[in-house]
């Protein structure tokens, strides 16, 4: 069987270029129902290499829609088994798999995509992979769903509106993001979404959610046909879809213009504590939930500036969701 063949009948489609999809990358963040539709698309469609990130194991309540995985799966890694059986189905294609969480993956792997594709269930999963994909400035595709309800956003870096450019968040998911966490309250937020009841999901709208997804990314590695600009909205109980076309902002924490900046001098009274600070930061540059790194060490929100500053001047380190990389900042003590 040669690849002429295997790919014949989409062959024929005016515009399809078999050949650079061949030579194409495409990282997958999220191995679940959306996902392993994805991938099968993908794979059987002869992408050159898919890498699949996933840190889950598979439970029975996915083998309702996760179509990669069996009974005797379950408790072994998705990304693993996914990949194996991707193999399985293309042996053309090459698949490699990282069992780990996508904010522990490196940079490099990130950069190699021609395609992010993410299928993730959390608003601030997909706040992280955007500023990734801004960050090595590859196109990203996700899709997520809820029951019969569904939606798929297509982002351009530096040229559509990105997540955080217009973010469709719920006010009360925001006000959250935007409250600086202690400690305590980290610890106590990671409980609450362990908690967090299981989300209604079927197979059907796994299916067409993937579906478009692996559609946009086709058309974005071919160069044919235009590109959802850029969210779509999709009812399927009642046969309804709704684009919203969401404007680019210079001001963007992520895509804008800070993203630009390197290094910011930021003049602090000594008396601040390091919360006021943070508040100040949030408020001035639309960070989400910011620490401050000084020499390597996040500092606590309860201090005083002047305990953790012995000069006048010091470099401190901005860590944020909403930002790929920390930002350099020197702070500058006002008496
Ligand atoms: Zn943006």
């Amino acid at each position: 069987m040669n690849d002429e063949d295997r790919y014949s009948r989409q062959m024929l489609i005016p515009g399809w270029d078999q050949d650079r999809l061949s030579g194409s990358t495409i990282v997958l963040v999220g191995a679940g129902a959306i996902g392993s539709y994805v991938a099968t698309i993908l794979v059987s469609s002869g992408i050159g290499k898919l890498i699949i990130i996933d840190f889950d194991t598979i439970e029975v309540s996915n083998l309702n829609r996760q179509l990669l995985f069996r009974d005797k799966d379950v408790g072994k890694s998705k990304s693993e088994i996914a990949a194996e059986r991707l193999r399985d189905l293309n042996p053309k294609c090459e698949i490699d798999f990282i069992h780990k969480k996508m904010e522990e993956v490196s940079v490099s792997i990130y950069e190699e995509a021609d395609v992010i594709i993410a299928c993730l269930d959390t608003f601030i999963g997909r706040r992280w992979i955007n500023s990734m994909a801004v960050r090595v400035n590859a196109p990203l595709v996700m899709g997520g769903m809820f029951a019969f309800l569904g939606n798929v956003q297509v982002i351009k870096p530096h040229e559509t509106a990105c997540f955080e450019c217009q973010p469709l968040v719920p006010d009360e998911e925001l006000a959250q993001a935007c409250t600086p966490f202690g400690e305590e309250r980290k610890k106590e937020r990671e409980e609450e979404i362990e908690k967090e009841p299981p989300l209604p999901a079927v197979a059907t709208l796994s299916s067409i959610i993937a579906g478009f997804i692996s559609q946009e990314a086709l058309k974005l590695l071919l160069g044919i046909g235009s590109i959802l600009e850029n969210y779509m909205f999709y009812d399927g109980l009642h046969n309804a879809t709704t684009i919203i076309e969401l404007v680019r902002s210079e001001e963007c924490p992520t895509c804008g213009d800070l993203y630009k900046l390197e290094q910011i001098e930021f003049v602090v009274n000594s008396e601040e504590s390091v919360k006021d600070l943070i508040l100040r930061l949030i408020l001035t540059y639309g960070l989400a939930k910011p620490d401050i790194m000084i020499q390597g060490t996040i500092i606590s929100p309860d201090k005083v500036i002047k305990e953790v500053i012995k000069q006048s001047k010091s470099i401190a380190y901005i860590i944020d969701n909403n930002l790929a990389k920390p930002i350099k900042v020197v702070l500058q003590i006002k008496d």
